[in-house]
């Protein structure tokens, strides 16, 4: 346990310039337990190793600080697509103030996460279970989020068609990428537009190495630790013809509907 924490505490300083107190490293390390201990009978996460679980999921969901600035911000942010619970549940812990909504369309993975809510005792933060491209439809969800986080859920085209409309006009959607995060903008640069989105910056990092990736191969530790985070800020209102339902987000995205057009 004491291990544990000094090593969040480390990382967290060297890579994020600050560290979580004694309460939320406990909380960190908490989550991590339940975690790997669900996983055993759920698939929650391919991360067990304790290193790299805080470094690819705590501190991956942590970099969004290089964005934007949570601390001490009662924003209303909703997690599409959170799974395991991230970037949600490391923000929710450590930004207490924010209002958080863990959105999924897996109701199991979300029973996980009510468990971990009421054991670790957190509070403003809850659990929605749907589809996004329904949810974005309903007035008590479209445009109602100051900042809209994902990670690792579509690519970003049909990401943004799910995404923006659950963003207030003023708010941010902020998404999680791998490294080729740079290649998928070009491609939604017009679906952005089309949404009411605007880019509004990007940060691209390469997450350290742990010693559970030395240990694997070279190249596949490499291509696991680029990131590549993309912040849009939502300056017009959605048209109401998005998301479109059907599956269509995925099966005809926007920016290739478009160019069909042309
Ligand atoms: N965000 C987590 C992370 O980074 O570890 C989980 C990523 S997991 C690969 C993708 C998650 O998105 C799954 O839990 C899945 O159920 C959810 N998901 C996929 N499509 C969705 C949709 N249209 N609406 C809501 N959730 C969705």
């Amino acid at each position: 346990m004491e291990q544990k924490a000094t090593y969040i505490k480390e990382k967290f300083t060297e890579i994020l310039g600050f560290a979580p107190d004694d309460t939320q490293t406990d909380q960190l390390i908490k989550f991590y337990e339940m975690t790997v201990e669900k996983n055993k009978v759920m698939n929650l996460t391919a991360i067990t190793e304790f290193e790299e679980f805080v470094m690819k999921h705590y501190v991956d969901s942590m970099s969004i600080i290089k964005v934007i600035d949570l601390k001490d911000k009662n924003y209303s942010l909703i997690d599409i697509g959170t799974g395991a619970g991230f970037p949600g549940i490391p923000l929710k812990i450590m930004f207490p103030e924010l209002d958080i909504t863990l959105f999924d369309s897996l109701q199991k993975r979300l029973a996980f996460l009510d468990v971990v809510i009421r054991e670790l005792g957190l509070k403003k933060i809850v659990t929605v279970h749907g589809r996004a491209e329904e949810f974005g439809r309903k007035l008590d969800y479209r445009e109602k989020y100051d900042i809209v986080v994902s990670r690792a859920v579509a690519e970003l085209t049909p990401l943004c068609e799910l995404s923006i409309p659950f963003c207030k006009v003023g708010g941010y959607f902020i998404a999680y990428k791998g490294m080729k995060g740079d290649i998928e903008l070009k491609s939604a640069d017009r679906a952005i537009k089309v949404l009411g989105g605007k880019l509004a910056g990007t940060y691209e990092f390469t997450l350290p190495a742990t010693e559970t990736d030395l240990e694997k191969d070279s190249t596949e530790a490499d291509t696991n630790s680029g990131r590549f985070l993309i912040k849009i800020s939502k300056i017009k209102s959605t048209d109401n013809k998005y998301p479109r339902g059907g599956g269509k987000p995925f099966k005809t995205p926007l920016y290739i509907e478009k160019k069909a057009n042309q």
